[in-house]
């Protein structure tokens, strides 16, 4: 990625007011020192999105996104840094400098653009064999499978003939490289280094970003013996299987216009729901949804209709996509369909209206998950009504919104027949069980974070010089292995070379360290304000490591025998010695 001088990003940052920028997208509400206003990151009845007009910044207590404007404009827009620049430019009337860009920032933009001219040269080749006499046997079993020809023009359907290396004929013919093909991941390198076609008698079905460029592609078996049934181009610098979703690029218009999506599974189910009429579809392609791929959605609707097999509803791919999108904030309703089927073969058993039908009816997911574990258990028994409020109350703790959250606690009471005070209780008890899960697995030991690291980083924002000097008294042995060190490790930096500021300290952090530094910063006050103080003790929590260390080791050679390991224990219980007063000096 190019880059702007740093001047130029100070000044923009000066310009662009961050309660202005946002407030183009939230209406916020002034409530003391700070903003508040519903978050557009997550679903939410009550706000608990904050702005801070002052050092720049925004965080969500809800789902825990945070940053500076630059932030909320990438994660909102889903565009880079660069395009975000150029945006807020644009709008507070700032010319845009030249960009400063290195060899390699040249070399992987030029990579980038190779490789998206080489799907697109690709997926044309594709078609014209599938237009060809060879095409033939495939155009059959394409309409076999109910697939209409302009269905398959709009999912740009080809054919890979049987060949070894006939498309890499055809391509490198047109100039490109055979390297730019392996990189493409439309060749493989073969073990004994011959060189070979990746997708050889197959069906091609491109998959396209939402804005309709080809990044890869799935290719589908023709054989019956054929292995893998289904073929998928590998990870590449311009195609990432967990932030894709098929189909978007199709669908992405109806989207908006109607409101919701309709998720299904498969590229044939996707195929048979669009030619029934119903446009807005996305496919996972059989694996769980990741939040990436919800993100994606957010951008066009936050309702999403799962289609499936009854059987399928409580487990696997399906069960964890509806989890995870409930958890991101989603209105996710199920259309169940009869046994045995999927919306491939029940749109071409039934027809577009029972489908749609389907659609219409289709039930809140977390209605159908009660009544699911309603039905499995004997609630007049006490036993059977504590296994399903087990069962239910993780569920229940997930829902971010309090007011969903509440909802789902009365109808739980109800059909538990406790009182929903208890099952409330139950379910914030979830929720906050939760929460500490989540922020295990998005940010690092967010929850191990010492009270001294918070306090510095607090301070990082509020009083940035009594911060910095207490952190030039530390080394970088006294940050070893503290959860919060990348942060700590990125204000030294700047404070060394650049210049710390609070604002280009946002700026720089990782997305995860930015959640968590925007989290802290948020509080009112920092619950250590003496910068001296937790400098002592981020040293003292060094001492007592190695404290600790020490003893390891000591028990180790004493077990395996004083007398071979007098000496070395001796000098271990002199370190030791020394290192718990140098403990007791620094309490
Ligand atoms: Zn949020």
């Amino acid at each position: 990625m190019p880059l702007f001088p740093q001047r130029f990003i100070e000044d923009l940052k000066h310009h662009a007011d961050i309660v202005v920028v946002i407030q183009d997208y939230v209406s916020l509400k002034k409530t003391g020192a700070t903003y508040k206003g519903l978050c557009p990151f997550h679903g939410e009845k009550t706000p608990s999105f904050h702005v801070n007009r002052d050092k720049g910044f925004f965080h969500c207590f809800g789902c825990g996104v945070g940053g500076d404007v630059f932030k909320f404009l990438e994660l909102h827009e889903k565009s880079g840094f660069q395009d975000v620049v150029k945006q807020l430019a644009q709008r507070f009337g700032m010319t845009l400098p030249e960009l400063e860009q290195n060899d390699e920032q040249r070399a992987s933009a030029a990579e980038r653009e190779g490789l998206l001219k080489v799907h697109e040269a690709a997926t044309a080749w594709f078609r014209q064999q599938l237009a060809s006499p060879a095409g033939s046997r495939i155009r059959q079993h394409i309409a076999a499978r109910g697939v209409s020809d302009a269905t398959g023009e709009a999912l740009g359907l080809g054919f890979a003939p049987p060949g070894r290396n006939a498309l890499a004929q055809a391509l490198i013919s047109q100039g490109y490289s055979q390297a730019l093909l392996l990189r493409a991941g439309l060749l493989v390198q073969r073990d004994d280094g011959g060189v070979v076609d990746r997708f050889r008698n197959r069906l091609m079905i491109p998959i396209s970003r939402d804005t309709g460029s080809v990044v890869a592609f799935g290719g589908r078996a023709l054989d019956a013996d054929q292995q893998p049934k289904y073929l998928n181009s590998p990870e590449t610098p311009i195609y990432s299987k967990s932030r894709t979703l098929y189909g978007l690029n199709l669908s992405k218009a109806a989207i908006r216009e109607r409101g919701f999506v309709v998720l299904v599974e498969g590229y044939f189910d996707l195929a048979q729901v669009y030619q029934a009429g119903v446009h807005a579809v996305v496919a996972s392609c059989g694996t769980a949804l990741t939040p990436a791929q919800a993100q994606q959605l957010r951008r066009f609707t936050a309702k999403v209709v799962l289609s499936f097999d009854p059987d399928a509803a409580g487990q696997g791919a399906t069960a964890k996509s509806c989890e995870m999108l409930v958890a991101e904030g989603f209105e996710v309703n199920v259309a169940i369909l009869p046994a045995g089927e999927d919306p491939d073969t029940y749109v071409r058993k039934h027809g577009p209206q029972a489908y749609g039908d389907r659609l219409k009816t289709s039930r809140p997911y977390l209605e159908f998950l009660l009544d699911r574990a309603a039905a499995g258990h004997n609630l007049n028994s006490d036993d059977g009504r504590v296994k399903f409020l087990s069962e239910m109350l993780p569920i229940a703790g997930r829902i971010p919104d309090v007011t969903v959250r509440d909802r789902f606690a009365d109808r739980l009471a109800h059909k538990a027949r406790v009182t929903d005070e208890v099952v409330r209780a139950e379910i914030r008890r979830a929720a906050a069980q939760r929460q500490t899960t989540l922020t295990a697995r998005e940010l690092p030991n967010f929850g191990q974070v010492t009270k001294a690291e918070k306090g510095l980083i607090w301070l990082l924002l509020h009083q940035p010089q009594s911060a910095l000097a207490a952190l030039d008294a530390l080394d970088d042995g006294d940050l070893d292995g503290l959860p919060a060190r990348s942060v700590l490790d990125l204000a030294r930096q700047l404070n060394e070379n650049s210049g710390f500021s609070p604002s280009i300290f946002l700026e720089r952090l990782s997305s995860v360290d930015s959640q968590l530094v925007t989290a802290i910063a948020s509080e009112r006050e920092a619950h250590v304000t003496d910068a001296d103080g937790c400098a002592r003790i981020i040293k003292r929590l060094r001492c007592e490591r190695e404290h600790t260390a020490i003893q390891r080791e000591i028990d180790r050679l004493q077990e395996l025998g004083a007398a071979q390991h007098g000496a070395r224990i001796d000098a271990l219980w002199a370190r030791k010695k020394d290192l718990l007063q140098r403990i007791e000096g620094l309490i």
